[in-house]
């Protein structure tokens, strides 16, 4: 039971803070998991833990992206299944597309099955990657590990919170990828056919609803992927952080006035 009064400024980043740490405390998020929280919590602040404006077309273009692919598959970590797994159950049925457990610390099938029971307990039906039989090419470290039936024959690959050089591994692989991560500067957010600079927990319920709308319109799918541009988001993204930026640095005043 949470100690977090409802009426503390900062409850909802708090409590998911809690959930990360009682995660680390089962095993489920890894001892480096409450670091990359922590970081994608710093560029929430910046954002003003809101969807930017331009991220909800992206997130559209990104659930067309999802329909529109023949083997789509979820990528969830342990920072992921701690803090949306009934989420991302949800989103794999809507599209629907298998999720897949992949991890980078402490890869050994007892964690992966944690996370995927985790996730099943939440409703997943197709939890894939407790028993990794492929591995992605040229990337050595234990997060090249995939399921055969899973990221190795899918087209296009959703990741969340990942770290870069799996992302460009799957890119030269030849995968689509749409990545969420809140760090627009990241070389995951860089690299991805589509980056979602939003938090996760705004982010997959977002989606879900997006596909669900644009199920029955390919007309509007394909306008959407038409018109993507992966480098243009993550613009757009910098540039609405930046005039954010400057104009609470306005609220403020002007230096030595009173204003
Ligand atoms: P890269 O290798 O891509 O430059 P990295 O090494 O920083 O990135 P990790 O620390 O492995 O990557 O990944 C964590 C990423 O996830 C960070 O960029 C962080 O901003 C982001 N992140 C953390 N929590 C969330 C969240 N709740 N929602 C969205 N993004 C998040």
């Amino acid at each position: 039971v949470s100690d977090i009064p409802d009426d503390h400024p900062r409850a909802a980043s708090l409590r998911l803070r809690e959930r990360i740490e009682r995660h680390r405390e089962t095993g489920l998020v890894a001892p480096a998991g409450p670091i990359a929280h922590g970081r994608g919590e710093a560029f929430d602040y910046l954002l003003g833990e809101a969807t930017p404006p331009c991220v909800e077309e992206d997130i559209r273009a990104a659930a067309a992206l999802l329909l529109e692919a023949e083997r789509p598959v979820i990528s969830v970590n342990g920072n992921a299944a701690a803090l949306v797994p009934a989420e991302l159950a949800e989103l794999g049925r809507a599209v629907p597309a298998p999720l897949e457990v992949n991890v980078f610390y402490g890869r050994t099938s007892d964690r992966e099955r944690l996370i995927a029971d985790h996730l099943k307990a939440h409703g997943a039906k197709t939890v894939l990657g407790v028993e990794p039989t492929a591995k992605v090419p040229r990337l050595t470290s234990a997060r090249g590990w995939v399921d055969r039936e899973g990221i190795a024959r899918a087209d296009l690959v959703l990741v969340l919170l990942e770290d870069g050089d799996r992302t460009r591994a799957l890119l030269d692989w030849g995968k689509r990828v749409i990545s969420v991560d809140l760090n627009p500067l990241s070389r995951t957010a860089r690299d991805a056919t589509l980056n979602l600079c939003d938090n996760i927990v705004r982010a997959v319920p977002k989606l879900t609803e997006a596909v669900r709308a644009l199920q029955g319109d390919p007309l509007a799918r394909r306008a959407l992927i038409a018109g993507l541009d992966g480098r243009a988001s993550t613009r757009r993204v910098l540039e609405f952080l930046a005039q954010r930026l400057l104009a609470l640095a306005a609220d403020l005043g002007a230096p030595g006035g009173d204003a």
